[in-house]
């Protein structure tokens, strides 16, 4: 059964839940979905790939990319500009392919203004302490910043009434099964493909 247009999956949640974990997780095993690579303004860190993991950009490059609203949407974290070109997501859509982002809450809302038909699945900590773990486990922030990091993911965790599921980051491998049930149930929505079955109704009978 082919779906005229793909459909964009949108995965975002508070600092430090691990949506890169999980998204990496999701994309290691066989799938049909497209992830968009993010342009960011940030080092490459080692090991990190031009093209694979980030489109790396200068300032005053992506903040052409801006005026120019090549984006789709973008943000500032942690001192860098992160953004998802609009070019590809629009283009994978329309040749009917799904497109998979995974970026941080407040691009995730400007996303839901643009494409009110994405679907929206908010990353949940295991616990707040599980969320400080991690934070603090980064290892490369001083007390301050993790301590305002912390304030700033309560804050993104109240933010979880814009998205359409939620699914709780206690285990990688169950986090990534549940993001697949959710991939398979939107396929079957009925006003998504009632188009295609409702052609059986043209043949004579
Ligand atoms: P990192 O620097 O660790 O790769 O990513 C930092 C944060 O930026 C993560 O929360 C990640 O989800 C988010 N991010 C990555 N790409 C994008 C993007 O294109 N747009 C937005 N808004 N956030 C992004």
């Amino acid at each position: 059964m082919i779906e005229e247009k793909g459909i964009l999956f949108v995965l975002s949640g508070p600092s430090g839940v691990g949506k890169g974990t999980v998204r990496k997780a999701l994309f290691s095993q066989k799938t049909d979905l497209k992830y968009s690579i993010s342009m960011t303004t940030r080092e490459k860190r080692p090991g990190e790939q031009e093209g694979v993991d980030y489109f790396f950009k200068s300032k005053e490059d992506f903040e052409t990319l801006i005026e120019q609203k090549q984006l789709l949407e973008y943000a500032k974290y942690v001192n860098n500009y992160y953004g998802t070109p609009r070019n590809y997501v629009e283009k994978t859509l329309a040749a009917g392919h799904d497109v998979f982002l995974e970026i941080e809450v407040q691009g995730a809302l400007q996303v839901r203004e643009n494409f009110p038909e994405g679907v929206f699945i908010f990353l949940f900590p295991p616990s707040l302490e599980e969320l400080k773990n991690r934070i603090l486990h980064r290892g490369t922030e001083t007390e301050e910043l993790v301590l305002n990091r912390l304030k700033e993911a309560r804050k993104e965790i109240e933010m979880m009434d814009a998205y359409d599921y939620v699914v709780v980051n206690d285990d990688v491998g169950f986090a990534v099964s549940k993001i697949q049930a959710i991939i398979q149930s939107e396929h079957l929505r009925r006003e998504r493909i009632a188009k295609q079955y409702k052609r059986i109704l043209e043949d004579e009978l």
